[in-house]
């Protein structure tokens, strides 16, 4: 028996082949969720959704800053599939810019898919969710909402994972009475694309030398932290936020 037997989960951005969202949506598949895959490549999307143990997995393109994309999607799968139990908000981009590097459009660009695209799809599901009287929208925020920044990200991605911090308490607060949850995870140093190649070796011993358990973490660390929200085993859990980062912050 899995602990998302009969589910059905939306996670965002999870195409990647090494990310975070696709290995979510792997430990997901595994404890009996069918899984809706989205991300800006429809062929990717499909690909990784048929890469999912199990049948019945969805991939649909869907760009998370544009609001009627989100709505599109959200649509698909209620169509589709009747319902919708999770929402994974894990698309996300870095740029490694300094605080006086940062143009306009950079802002943009970063806080867009972050915050903005957190806020549409997290819009586009609460109906069903309300009319569901349940429902787990998770939130992936970062380390660097918490210590000012990190070397990947830059201080307008701090900015935009600080929001979604500040968006998912609001969230929680508002959607509890509706039986609808909100939570956040704050990774650390994860190894996926975002963070592959950009360090030098004593860049990373660097990194290494701030955490704790002296490793980088796995994208498995961080799915196996949004199974946990996701499902009823943290059914008393909202507006909360969880590291996973080797003991980063102690
Ligand atoms: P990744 O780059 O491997 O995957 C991000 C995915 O988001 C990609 O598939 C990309 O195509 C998709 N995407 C980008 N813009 C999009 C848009 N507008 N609409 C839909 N999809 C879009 O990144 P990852 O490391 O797996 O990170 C996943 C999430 O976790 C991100 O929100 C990231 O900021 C956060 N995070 C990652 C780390 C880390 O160390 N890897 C640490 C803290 C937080």
């Amino acid at each position: 028996m899995g602990l998302l037997d009969g589910k059905i989960a939306i996670i965002t951005g999870a195409a990647s082949p090494r990310g975070l969202g696709k290995a979510t949506a792997q430990l997901f598949a595994e404890h009996g969720a069918t899984v809706v895959i989205t991300d800006l490549d429809l062929a990717a999307a499909e690909a990784a959704a048929a890469d999912l143990p199990g049948a019945g997995h969805i991939g649909l393109v869907g760009n998370v800053t544009d609001k009627a994309d989100c709505e599109a999607v959200a649509q698909s799968v209620t169509d589709a599939l009747g319902r919708i139990d999770i929402l994974v908000n894990n698309a996300g981009i870095t740029q490694p810019l300094k605080l006086m590097e940062i143009a306009p459009e950079n802002y943009e660009a970063v806080t867009d898919v972050s915050l903005r695209g957190t806020l549409y799809m997290s819009q586009a599901v609460i109906p069903t969710m309300r009319a569901q009287g349940a429902g787990s929208i998770v939130n992936l925020s970062s380390v660097s909402a918490q210590r000012g920044g990190g070397i990947f990200g830059g201080p307008h991605y701090s900015a935009a994972k600080a929001g979604v911090l500040g968006l998912t308490k609001a969230m929680a607060r508002e959607l509890a009475p509706d039986g609808v949850r909100a939570n956040a995870i704050c990774p650390g140093f994860i190894a996926t694309d975002i963070t592959a190649g950009k360090l030098t070796d004593e860049m990373r011993a660097q990194v290494l030398a701030g955490i704790p358990m002296g490793r980088a973490g796995e994208a498995s660390d961080v799915a196996g932290c949004a199974l946990f929200l996701a499902s009823d085993l943290s059914a008393y859990c909202t507006g909360t936020e969880v590291d996973v980062n080797g003991g980063s912050l102690i």
